[in-house]
């Protein structure tokens, strides 16, 4: 029987396995989304944004900075899409494509 207790922790694997590439170059996320449409994981007993993850897991440091999308797609956590800026390079990046400000997206 399965309980809370025995179910094994998330991996980079299983970060991968959820992973839907589509034609378009994004790796769209597939797991649950908060009310901004952001995609979730839980690793290492945090529920990271999938895309802040990525970040990490392709050995960069988004720590205290915004993971930024180049695709618009906020599911996506390909790597080559995702840039690391400040609150105001997503400020200016928000304003920029008409979208509302994002908030939440810094890691502490
Ligand atoms: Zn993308």
């Amino acid at each position: 029987m399965a309980k809370a207790y025995n179910i094994k922790r998330n991996n980079r694997k299983d970060f991968i396995k959820r992973i839907k590439i589509l034609s378009n170059g994004c790796h769209e996320f597939q797991s649950w989304q908060d009310r901004d449409g952001y995609r979730f994981f839980r690793y290492q007993g945090k529920d990271w944004r999938a895309h802040q993850l990525a970040v990490l897991f392709d050995g960069r440091n988004p720590t205290g900075k915004c993971v930024c999308h180049s695709c618009d797609n906020v599911w996506c956590v390909n790597p080559q899409h995702l840039w690391i800026g400040t609150n105001q390079d997503n400020r200016t990046d928000s304003v920029r494509k008409k979208e509302q400000e994002v908030d939440g997206l810094i890691l502490l």
